[in-house]
């Protein structure tokens, strides 16, 4: 790869050898991450954090969340390098961001610097790695950008080697639609990966059966990479499928990743699967939403008796491949396809607008109709809205109330005041939408469509709260949301207009309205680094950074002094630099205005 190392243009932002805990491109849920995080050992504050390159740094931000404190380098190469969660600034950068919030009289700041501000060279140290932010253990999250901000794959740039090339975990494929099967079934089919071959540039595999399908299928993945002196899994910069005859199908291609591009992925990963069997699978074909880092939409038809090749090849950030090749024949449809729901919890469900059983039903529908499903038969629902699954005594209710079109507004009354406003661009796919009510730990529960999958841009819940509560709460009621995984948590965003409260839903699930009138409480951790840490919790609205309040409470009757409170919303902790005293006085309201006021003493 000696095209690559000629690109090395930076040294690494930490002294020693890297540790690499995060990678650029990976997939984290429903989102990409764009740098790399190196680990700094759990320490906060003690590790420096170097300029990569010659420069000046040219933007510097302080925030509850994202990167917490982060310094943005201009380098004269063009290039821009990203730093974040620092646990501080060197003195130069403490003296600006001070200087800065000392005018606005907050913690969280945005400054652009001229050139000639804070200038940097090579190696020079511009803070110490931390935990700030949105950030679960002390690291520094390193990016490299391109003058329009869009992110580049860093190992190059670094001189990092990848002697090793990707693995294929999972490779397989799925029915697209309602007569598609793979051999003969209309689930998910996965190959059996057997490897043929390594080196240490390509590792190739191979398939021996052929598998038949019928009707248009896709393919599904799962791949991982390291790169031979670490233990990290990182993300792959490309994914191809092809015909043997050479023609590309459908590719992924992650060489450079812009930030808004975060939002199509769950729909590049196949979230129902995910979902429910916790296993990260990824699509190599799409129907209907286009995405904006792929080329065709990777459909697979074959007419019955054609043969036909493909491969898969993965390549990672330095040019390292796995390959997989297997041949598909056009089979034949002979009799039912089994088909069954993918949730194997549930004896039902509606997928791609077939309705699936695992055991035989009477169908009753909205209109009277009634017809049957099986595990042999699913039915093709067409719009049509399905009440009842009988079988015997086992009488299944389906909740089903709406069917919803994307590209298509509309609003569905679900009782009890609610209200679901559903915007054009809310669904990537026709939805049966199933909703009920329930008595849930809080009170009266919405259950809304299949917990934890998400919405394409959010739709919008409204709940007519005269109802229920008495005006002098109206103020005090707040949204919580629970998913597929249990527990209760808040829904930001929300927002009360007179007696309604506007609650955007971005994901399906359970909600349900609670009354919020407890203070949030506090409890003092152990210190770390040059900080005393405090845990912050706050039962339904949760925590205001914005009206928090720090004052050290000095010795011999000198007047408290206030600190800007740096506290960290997703990790719910206030940071307290010790150098400041050891009593401090804490004011902190919830954002229904419950407010709690304590002396802390460390
Ligand atoms: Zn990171």
């Amino acid at each position: 790869m000696i095209g690559l190392v000629l690109l090395q243009v930076f040294r690494l932002p930490l002294p020693g050898p890297p540790v690499v805990t995060g990678s650029y491109g990976e997939i984290r849920g429903t989102t990409l991450h764009l740098g790399v995080d190196f680990g700094v050992g759990e320490r906060i504050g003690e590790v420096p954090v170097l300029a990569a390159g010659a420069g000046y740094v040219r933007r510097i931000r302080v925030s509850h969340t994202g990167y917490g404190k982060v310094v943005y380098i201009q380098h004269p190469n063009g290039l821009r390098t990203v730093y974040g969660h620092l646990s501080h600034f060197a003195p130069q950068g403490e003296a600006i961001v001070r200087a800065e919030q000392d005018r606005q009289r907050r913690f969280e700041i945005e400054l652009y610097l001229p050139p000639d501000r804070w200038p940097v060279k090579a190696g020079d140290t511009i803070g110490w790695a931390g935990n700030s932010g949105y950030s679960f253990g002390a690291h520094l999250h390193f990016e490299v950008r391109t003058l329009r901000d869009e992110t580049l794959p860093p190992y190059a740039y670094l001189g990092l080697r990848d002697s090793v090339p990707p693995v294929f975990i999972r490779l397989g494929l799925v029915p697209l639609s309602g007569e598609s099967a793979v051999e003969g079934r209309g689930s998910y089919y996965f190959f059996r990966l057997a490897q043929h071959s390594s080196s240490s540039e390509e590792r190739l595999y191979h398939i021996r059966d052929t598998v038949a399908i019928t009707g248009r299928v896709g393919v599904v993945y799962t791949v991982g990479d390291r790169m031979g002196w670490s233990r990290a899994w990182t993300g792959v910069a490309e994914v191809v499928l092809r015909t043997q005859a050479g023609d590309t199908l459908y590719r992924v291609c992650w060489d450079t990743l812009s930030y808004d591009w975060r939002r199509y992925v769950p729909w590049h990963v196949d979230e129902p699967y995910n979902q429910i069997y916790r296993v990260g699978i990824e699509r190599l074909y799409s129907q209907g939403l286009g995405f904006p880092w792929t080329k065709g939409n990777g459909v697979i038809q074959l007419d019955e008796g054609e043969v036909r090749g493909y491969e898969v090849v993965a390549r990672d950030f330095l040019g390292n491949k796995a390959v997989v090749r297997f041949t598909l024949r056009g089979g034949r449809l002979k009799g039912p396809i089994w088909r069954v729901p993918l949730d194997p919890a549930r004896s039902w469900s509606v997928e791609g607008g077939l309705l699936l059983a695992r055991k035989s039903y009477q169908v009753v529908f909205a209109d009277g109709g009634v017809d049957s499903v099986s595990p042999t038969r699913s039915l093709a629902l067409n719009g049509r809205v399905p009440l009842y699954l009988i079988a015997g005594r086992d009488t299944q209710k389906t909740h089903i109330i709406a069917v919803l079109y994307p590209g298509h507004p509309s609003k569905v009354p679900l009782g009890r005041g609610c209200q679901l406003e559903v915007y054009a661009e809310s669904l990537p796919d026709t939805m049966y939408l199933r909703a009920y009510w329930e008595e849930g730990p809080w009170g009266m529960t919405l259950v809304l469509g299949e917990p934890g999958l998400h919405l394409r841009t959010p739709a919008t819940l409204t709940w007519d709260l005269a109802q229920s509560l008495p005006e002098r709460y109206l103020s005090k009621a707040v949204p919580l949301y629970r998913g597929r995984q249990g527990g209760w948590d808040g829904v930001s965003g929300y927002r009360l207009r007179g007696r309604t409260l506007e609650v955007p839903l971005r994901r399906w699930g359970s909600y349900t309205i609670v009354l919020d009138t407890l203070a949030p409480t506090f409890r003092p951790l152990r210190r770390q680094g040059p900080f005393y840490i405090v845990q912050l919790e706050d039962f339904g609205s949760g925590v205001n950074p914005y009206t928090l309040k720090v004052e050290a409470l000095n010795c011999c009757g000198a007047p408290p002094s206030t600190l800007y409170p740096e506290y960290y919303l997703p990790q719910h902790r206030l940071y307290i630099p010790r150098e400041k005293g050891r009593v401090f006085r804490i004011t902190v309201r919830d954002k229904v205005g419950n407010t709690r006021t304590q002396e802390v003493r460390f």
